[in-house]
């Protein structure tokens, strides 16, 4: 029988990224592009990986309305990879058929924004 893994530990497996290294300075969440329109900023979802809340991860609209653009990597004193984190806990939503939704920050023209995005995946990540 396929076992599912913990979130932080498939995610340190597929990339060695350790999300316990994460101390919280939100830095990467200041920096990001889309923190206003999605419901879990970066260093949110950061924390929710560290505490196990991996439904609320896999069901974020960040995973879906992240565009890649790395701000966050740069920003990061601990030199995780927040970006690579986000596109592959978008290939693990896909693969355990979760479907984000657009709740959370919906406003406008955010929501448009980011209900498009849910719809059609952000650019960099349509296949
Ligand atoms: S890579 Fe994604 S999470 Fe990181 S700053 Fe860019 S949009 Fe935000
Ligand atoms: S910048 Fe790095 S250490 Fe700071 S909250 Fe974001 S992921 Fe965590």
């Amino acid at each position: 029988m396929h076992e599912t893994k913990v979130l932080a530990q498939e995610i340190l497996d597929r990339t060695g990224q350790n999300v316990y290294l994460c101390y919280q300075c939100a830095k990467c969440s200041a920096g990001c592009p889309l923190a206003e329109y999605v419901d879990l900023t970066p260093s949110q979802m950061m924390r929710a990986l560290q505490l196990g809340q991996d439904g609320m991860v896999l069901n974020s609209t960040t995973i879906s309305l992240c565009a890649s653009c790395q701000t966050c990597n740069t920003r990061c004193p601990q030199g995780l990879d927040v970006a690579h984190l986000m596109d592959t806990l978008h290939i693990i939503a896909r693969e355990r058929g979760v479907q984000a939704t657009c709740t959370g920050r919906s406003r406008f023209p955010g929501y448009l924004f980011c209900a498009t995005f849910v719809c059609l995946g952000a650019p960099t990540k349509r296949r």
